[in-house]
């Protein structure tokens, strides 16, 4: 295909019009006060209906979906999301309902948010819940933030560091800095996994927390999670879990359970919303008992019906009020109004539709599926650590970089086939990452068909690794640079096969 220069943003021409009214039969208004015309005409583009239906489909042709293929993201669990959440969420009570109506007149929203904390709750063996962070890296802040609040009132000092591990996602460490921690790394053995050794070599009294994902970017789960914890918890200090890998542990593993105070849900991840690119996520925070004071109370506790059998949920007035903040021990609000409130209930519908059977086999087949993955591919691709894995895999391009190849080039070759690439160069402690996540959603003929394009690739690094360093080649776009097109973009001139 070839497009010339400019013709796919400016496609406007003169007198072209999307709509058709009849003429108008009323007395014309008097004309606006001069001092408030325009002197310029405005330069709308002139389109008609069919130019801008056309324009934007076919702008969404030249990007990847998840409904469109294959999504093995790794850590970002890419899982398809059922079209059902998406009916729950268009219906006109919750779409049209306005933060600030009454709250008598929102009441199935109340309680659609009070069910969706017990069930998260339910699923981390945690006591309470707030709804409110906006994504992950939000609910890492906010479960930082208590855990601040956490100390200061205790100990009357909020400590100085956080351990994190090197294996960490990178918000962990921005996080810590942010609510005013130093972020101290402590390394993974030779087997991908934290030791309790390693913990107490620097654990001490001015340790605030460690902050650990479980299972880690690895996709191993940590085995002496217990231990580390009662080495943390022995000298005061607290254990928050970046939860964005649960898609590995529901009804099977519970973080409460293995001495987790405080952990933030992906709900866009494991609970089932359409994301990436930035659409709206949600990260809610669940604490034990210890820290439910300090949770973020301002805006909504919501109180059942006080007699059985009437069916009106409605706000705690007395936590409502802004001003009662200062009066609690609440960090106070991270958001305003109720939290992403659509994608509270994509995720509840999609609870509910799953169950809890339905969950926990969600989680079986995520980590059969990584297994399986990994069991076709280790023989084309390095495997730098051979502990078993839940929920992803994670390889490097160490046997390809022989024939000059990169996990980039692997990546984008993969585009060739089809298919939307996974995670690379992350988690860091793996040179030249490739970071496999194919989620439960995927069948087995989905998966082979990936590990196909995988072992072909594998075979031309070897006999023609002049094609893959050229990948890809029938997308809309090469290969761009990717830092300028986001600093930089150019959205308006496009030139075909750029
Ligand atoms: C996705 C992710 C995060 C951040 O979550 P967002 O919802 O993207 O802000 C943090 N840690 C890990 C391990 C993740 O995969």
């Amino acid at each position: 295909m070839f497009i010339e220069e400019g013709t796919l943003f400016e496609q406007s021409s003169p007198g072209r019009t999307g709509y058709s009214l009849p003429a108008c039969d009323v007395p014309k208004p008097d004309p606006l006060p001069a001092n408030i015309c325009r002197k310029v005409k405005a330069e709308l583009p002139e389109l008609s209906e069919a130019d801008v239906v056309r324009h934007f489909v076919r702008l969404s042709t030249y990007n990847y979906n998840k409904d469109a293929g294959f999504y093995p993201l790794g850590s970002c669990t890419m899982k398809y999301n059922p079209k059902s959440a998406d009916a729950a969420a268009v219906m006109e009570g919750f779409a049209k309902s306005h933060p600030y109506q009454p709250g008598e007149t929102v009441s199935g929203n109340f309680q659609l948010m009070k069910e969706l904390e017990n069930y998260l709750s339910e699923i981390s063996g945690l006591d309470a819940v707030t709804l409110q962070p906006a994504a992950g890296a939000h609910g890492e802040l906010t479960g930082m933030l208590v855990v601040r609040a956490y100390h200061l009132d205790k100990h009357k000092n909020p400590r100085k560091k956080v351990i994190i591990p090197d294996s960490a996602h990178g918000t962990n460490p921005a996080s810590v800095a942010i609510c005013g921690y130093e972020a101290v790394e402590v390394k993974s053995n030779s087997d991908g996994i934290l030791t309790p050794e390693a913990v107490k070599a620097i654990m001490d009294e001015d340790v605030a927390a460690i902050m650990i994902t479980n299972p880690n970017t690895l996709g191993i789960f940590e085995p002496n999670i217990k231990e580390i914890a009662d080495i943390v918890h022995s000298k005061g200090g607290l254990v928050y879990m970046d939860g964005a890998n649960l898609n590995a542990l529901m009804g099977i593993a519970r973080p409460g359970d293995f001495g987790v105070d405080v952990m933030h849900f992906n709900l866009h991840k494991t609970f089932a919303t359409p994301h990436g690119g930035g659409g709206p996520g949600s990260g809610p925070v669940g604490v034990k008992k210890i820290l439910t004071e300090y949770l973020p109370n301002s805006i909504c506790h919501p109180r059942p019906p006080k007699a059985e059998g009437s069916h009106l949920w409605t706000l705690d007035s007395s936590a409502v009020a802004d001003g009662n903040d200062a009066l609690s021990k609440s960090i106070g609000r991270v958001k305003a109004f109720y939290g992403n409130f659509s994608v509270l209930v994509r995720a509840y519908a999609y609870i509910r539709e799953m169950g809890g059977d339905g969950l926990k086999k969600a989680s079986e087949l995520a980590v059969l599926n990584a297994a399986y993955i990994k069991s076709k591919l280790i023989k084309c691709y390095n495997l730098p650590y051979s502990t078993d894995a839940l929920h992803e895999c994670v390889f490097s391009d160490k046997v390809q970089n022989e024939f000059g190849i990169k996990t980039l080039d692997i990546a984008k070759r993969l585009m060739d086939y089809g298919m939307h690439p996974p995670t690379i160069y992350f988690p860091l402690i793996v040179h030249g990452a490739i970071m496999i996540e194919p989620t439960e959603t995927e069948n087995k003929a989905a998966c082979d068909q990936f590990c196909e394009a995988m072992i072909k690739i594998a075979e031309e690094c070897r006999t023609n690794p002049e094609i893959v360093k050229k990948a890809p080649t029938k997308t809309f776009r090469r290969r761009l640079d990717e830092v300028k097109a986001v600093k930089d973009p150019r959205l308006k001139i496009a030139r075909a096969c750029g």
